[in-house]
């Protein structure tokens, strides 16, 4: 069990949750105020072990270089980037913020956490084909892009892929994108190392196997925040000026409890997930790549399948999925009963309207729920078409909590990505959501300190500014911008960087 301290009962701040949120989250806040006082409680024994933990999530550094749920095509067979553009530049966030830790020493060593692959997007067919070249040539043309290759030939792409060419019928119509700028995150490995920082610094302080069952507004406005030490049942009562709700899937139980207004309505889809995992190191080395395909029918963007090359405690590993299921637990280590106490009579309205809206999701979960292992494999062998079983066993990855929204049109609408909700006070924020996720997590909090402090802390703007070099710039618009960050944190991060050209 990692170590904790003596509780400081009136925090200036509190999170719930030792996930990639809250360790970003609190490590901005105390550079920008070292002299803030701030606690954490973790239900569970130690950092990161929900979806932060590396082997719960694929590690993909999301910058959308290869996710092809990013763009979609138009009526009128043009490919919209404008989605793809956002995700690829609030990684550069994230880039910078990590960088700037790293220069300082907080961070000790990149390679703890992060590593160089290249991205590739792999698709069959000859639609599929068509699509993939006419993307290439949309994104290829913006600078933020311009590393992308992209290839039909046979041997060009037996070299960027190995495994996923060999053995494949060469009469097959397939073709490729890649980067080689892609990165793999150890997203645990990260939050460790961030933790670590923070509890070196005064006032700072983070308590495992600490459940948050409760809170409410007290007189003076603060949150009266209800914790369990779950090793001796004691509970006490910590009152907090701001809260912020990292709890993954545990964030919107908490946010219902609090009562604020913004929060009415919310509900929570759970999406569970399988990988198919082979650490057999002779195969690992063949792939150095992150190989994303195309969705089947109604499968929700996160379960598009990929083939991927992870390093994770200095090993290399291949991975591939994630199968999607379903189970109406909010956390991987969760309750069955998450999906049935969050019902409440603002979000059932929602709730209804997501199920009769969203027929091909249902399909496609009950397809992937009832899926026999030789489908599974066989899903993987449409990838690797040489992939022997014995090489790979199943794991359980995290558990997503896809949020339904209320909607005035539809009643309700299921979003895949990541929602904020903060309180009209700016007491109060909950992360709920699941993707791009981890990647954009500085993204996401720099969002919440617009939102909660920027109007009271206007002397944190130059501070920002040194932390993340193009904060209140936009890396999509500025050509020089992009590559000027791109090298420092490339250079810092010991990632590829690849020269840029000129034109916007
Ligand atoms: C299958 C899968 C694949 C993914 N792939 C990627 C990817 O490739 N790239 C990417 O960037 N992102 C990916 N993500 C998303 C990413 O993992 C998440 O966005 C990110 O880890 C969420 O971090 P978090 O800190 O909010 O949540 P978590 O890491 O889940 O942390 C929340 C913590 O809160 C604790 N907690 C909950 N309730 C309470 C309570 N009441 N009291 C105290 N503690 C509590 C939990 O125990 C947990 O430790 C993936 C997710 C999944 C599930």
């Amino acid at each position: 069990m990692e170590q904790t301290q003596t509780v400081n009962a009136q925090p200036d701040i509190l999170l719930v949750g030792a996930g990639i949120m809250s360790a970003t989250f609190a490590t901005m806040l105390k550079e920008l105020d070292p002299s803030l006082t701030i606690e954490i409680f973790e239900s569970l024994p130690g950092s990161a072990q929900e979806s932060s933990n590396a082997w719960n999530n694929a590690g993909t550094g999301h910058a959308a270089l290869c996710e092809l749920n990013y763009t979609s095509e138009k009526s009128d067979g043009t490919v919209d980037i404008s989605r793809a553009l956002k995700v690829n530049t609030e990684f550069d966030l994230s880039r910078q913020f990590w960088s700037y830790l790293v220069r300082k020493g907080a961070l000790a060593d990149p390679d703890a956490f992060i590593h160089p692959v290249a991205h590739v997007s792999f698709v069959r067919g000859a639609d599929n084909v068509a699509f993939l070249k006419r993307r290439f040539d949309a994104m290829s043309a913006h600078h933020c892009f311009s590393g992308m290759e992209y290839s039909e030939d046979p041997a060009t792409l037996e070299e960027w892929m190995p495994l996923v060419m060999e053995g494949r019928d060469p009469a097959e119509r397939v073709c490729a994108t890649r980067d080689m700028t892609g990165t793999d995150v150890d997203f645990g490995a990260l939050t460790r190392g961030l933790l670590a920082y923070l509890t070196s610094q005064p006032g700072f302080n983070v308590s495992y196997r600490h459940k948050v069952s409760t809170l409410h507004r007290g007189a003076d406005g603060r949150w009266d925040v209800v914790v369990i030490d779950e090793t001796t049942g004691k509970k006490r009562t910590v009152s907090s000026k701001f809260v912020f709700l990292g709890a993954g899937g545990g964030a919107l139980p908490l946010l219902q409890k609090s009562g604020i207004p913004e929060g009415k309505g919310f509900a929570g889809f759970p999406v569970s997930g399988l990988w198919l995992r082979c650490d057999d190191p002779a195969l690992a080395e063949r792939h150095e790549a992150k190989v994303y395909g195309k969705a089947s029918v109604g499968a929700p963007p996160m379960s598009v399948p990929h083939l991927d090359s992870r390093v994770v405690d200095g090993k290399r590993s291949l991975l591939f999925g994630p199968y999607a299921g379903f189970s109406t637990k909010f956390l991987k280590g969760g309750s069955l009963a998450d999906l049935f106490t969050s019902i409440r009579p603002d979000n059932i309205g929602p709730l209804l309207a997501v199920g009769r809206d969203n027929f091909d999701l249902t399909k496609y979960l009950v397809s992937q729920v009832m899926e026999s292992p030789e489908g599974r494999f066989g899903a993987l062998r449409e990838f690797f078409p040489n992939a022997k079983r014995e090489d790979w066993r199943l794991e359980v990855a995290g558990q997503r909590v896809q949020v339904i929204m209320p909607d005035e049109k539809t009643t309700g609408k299921l979003q895949f990505g990541t929602e904020v909700v903060t309180a009209g006070d700016a007491s109060i924020a909950a992360v709920l959501g699941a993707s791009p996720g981890a990647s954009t997590s500085v993204s996401i909090m720099l969002g919440i300190l617009s939102k909660t402090f920027a109007a009271t802390r206007p002397e944190w703007t130059p501070k920002l500014k040194a932390m993340i070099p193009s904060f209140g710039q936009s890396i999509a618009n500025d050509a020089d911008l992009c590559r000027a960050v791109r090298s420092e944190t490339a250079a810092t991060l010991k990632i590829v960087d690849v020269p840029q050209h000129a034109n916007v």
